[in-house]
């Protein structure tokens, strides 16, 4: 075989670090199911194949309707009788039965032709009635595909180690089950720069390069790739050169990674004496010893919505209670915060029934959520109360978006508390509640709601969102999805303001904290908690402990002003130079490019 063309890929990088090494495409079922051809003998196999598919299905369907009218509301239930009719419906799974011994084709494809042929004319009947089981139609066949795949991929075995992902989309939960082992890398078509899946694949230090279009369309199965996950770079058959220049980049991350160590237990101080918190972001128990290895002083953020997503039913309460426990004790008394379910955007949590929503991350998210289903959020906060008897608990709300909610919440922590406390086995020492800033109106509300609230935490990843209306996971707009656009700076300066004022704690915990340029900006805005991916403490650690508090608050004091938020980033670039770092490839990088101390 000649020698293949290269191509050059130019995406978001989203977890640093330089990988050289063979491809492994992910087959997904997304709204095209791939069509095969059968041999007649494999008819009544395919056949079977189905009918097993579907026993699955209803035996998941009614599982799952089981514990939402248990646990969270049994009207919210019956949606679900109508899936389990569905899926006895001659007219989806008879037809597709027909149709797999007439064409001889693989039943995914064969059933999803179908449910698109029944959705259309349901659809036809232009009834909003008609329409809303089209919903269900959809849901019920791919509910049944994703079992015909799992029977017939068990993908994440078959990914040989060392090889680097090539995938359309990975949502946070495929993300979570990618084996650090197993996979070098990944790079997909889709994704934002502060997607679920990007801050999944920080946490698992997989270098990721997201945001491609079209790279599955150009690389096979064992093709040979170079994925820089800072740079936002990858390669197709690369050259000779590349090749090389590549692996001295990676050599030289892999350097600068080790020259790291010395940092993980030194306090995060600036030259001036200024005391800066250093926090981890964690989504799994399972992170803890990263957590701790990397000198984290507490979690600042544990997200606990990866323990209800990606699974059939809801967890009970001991489960959480045990989960909880775990990372308390592993923490030894070092503060932990756990954050209350944040379902909904780019996180679907299969144990929870939500209607579909046009714009969901401005819809049924996070503490939205939870207010509406009150015994999910109990079902939640009485395994936290459990597990942190006679200490201190922290319970973070997600998404505030107004006073009352807050005032709903306790309401419900309380008769959590009462519930706890009727057991006669002890409440924590301590109960206190904050509020996560990341809705404009909260930021602007900062006082108000610090004057009710025990601590309060900055979620920058939707704070630009939201204050910049750009979808963090969707790339055709990533390039304005700026963190340093001097708004969103003007509404970080006012929350730090309004949380001194009143003498409550603020602390960071978007992804703003480990940027090691924006963890700057942070700091010279006041802030003197950060809570980030595990492994980005120690680097973001080395960059503040080589700076002056006096110049990172000029610095701040300046971008506030700027009129563009490319402005803001070149200032912050000419900062960085003047301290006497070298040239910036990357600022995700910035701490690789400092002097010699
Ligand atoms: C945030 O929004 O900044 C945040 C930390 O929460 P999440 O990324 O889980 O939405
Ligand atoms: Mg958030």
């Amino acid at each position: 075989m000649g020698k293949r063309r290269t191509f050059f890929f130019d995406g978001l990088g989203v977890s640093g670090g330089v990988v050289l090494g063979p491809a492994h495409v992910l087959e997904q079922l997304g709204y095209e199911a791939e069509s095969r051809t059968l041999e007649p003998e494999e008819v009544e196999a395919e056949i079977e194949r189905l009918h097993n598919a579907v026993s699955m299905a209803r035996e998941e369907v009614q599982e799952l309707a089981r514990t939402v009218a248990e646990r969270v509301d049994p009207q919210q239930a019956a949606i679900f009788d109508a899936h389990v009719t569905l899926l006895g419906d001659p007219l989806l799974i008879g037809r597709t039965e027909e149709r797999i011994r007439r064409d001889h084709h693989n039943a995914e494809f064969v059933l999803w032709s179908v449910t698109r042929d029944i959705g259309g004319q349901l659809q036809a009947l232009g009834d909003a009635y008609f329409a809303e089981r089209t919903h269900d139609l959809y849901d019920v066949s791919r509910r049944v595909i994703k079992f015909l795949s799992q029977l017939r991929h068990p993908q994440g075995d078959t990914i040989p180690a060392g090889s680097i992902v090539v995938a359309n989309d990975l949502g946070p939960a495929d993300t979570a089950q990618l084996r650090r082992d197993k996979v070098a890398a990944f790079v997909t078509n889709a994704g934002g720069p502060a997607s679920h899946t990007a801050i999944m694949a920080k946490a698992l230090q997989i270098p990721a390069v997201v945001g491609l279009d079209f790279i599955t369309h150009y690389v096979r199965s064992g093709d040979f790739l170079i994925v820089d996950g800072s740079l936002g770079h990858v390669i197709l058959n690369p050259t000779e050169e590349q090749i090389r220049f590549y692996r001295e980049r990676a050599e030289e991350w892999r350097r600068s990674r080790e020259g790291l160590e010395e940092f993980r237990t030194l306090p995060a101080e600036t030259l001036d004496g200024t005391r800066i918190q250093m926090e981890a972001n964690i989504e799994f128990g399972s992170e803890l010893d990263l957590a701790l290895s990397q000198g984290a002083e507490g979690i600042g953020l544990f997200r606990t919505e990866y323990f209800f997503i990606d699974r059939k039913s809801l967890p009970s309460e001991s489960e959480q209670e045990e989960a909880y426990t775990m990372v308390l004790a592993a923490m030894d008394g070092r503060p932990v915060v756990f954050r209350t379910l944040d379902v909904g955007g780019d996180k679907i949590a299969n144990s929870i029934p939500t209607p579909p929503e046009a714009n969901p991350f401005l819809g049924l998210r996070a503490l939205r959520l939870s207010l509406a289903y009150p015994e999910l959020f109990r079902c939640q906060v009485r395994p936290m109360l459990r597990a942190a008897r006679g200490r201190e608990l922290k319970i973070l709300l997600p998404m505030v978006s107004c006073l009352e909610e807050v005032w709903e919440a306790r309401r419900l922590i309380d008769e959590a508390m009462a519930d706890v406390e009727t057991e006669g086995r002890g409440l924590p020492e301590r109960v206190l509640v904050g509020a996560m800033i990341e809705i404009p109106a909260a930021a602007l509300q900062a006082d108000v709601l610090a004057a009710e609230l025990d601590f309060l935490s900055i979620g920058t990843n939707d704070l630009v969102q939201y204050t910049l209306a750009v979808d963090r996971v969707n790339k055709l707009v990533g390039h304005l999805y700026q963190q340093a656009h001097p708004a969103v700076l003007q509404l970080i300066h006012r929350v730090v303001r309004a949380a001194d004022a009143r003498g409550v704690p603020v602390s960071v915990c978007g992804e703003m904290a480990s940027d090691p340029l924006l963890a700057m900006v942070l700091v010279g805005l006041g802030v003197r908690s950060l809570s980030m991916s595990p492994q980005l403490i120690p680097p973001v650690k080395k960059l503040l402990r080589s700076m002056n508090v006096s110049a990172l608050e000029e610095l701040a004091e300046r971008l506030l002003h700027l009129s563009t938020p490319t402005e803001a980033r070149a200032a912050l670039e000419e900062a960085f130079r003047e301290h006497g770092a070298g040239p910036l490839p990357s600022a995700q990088d910035a701490w690789r490019y400092l002097p010699e101390a």
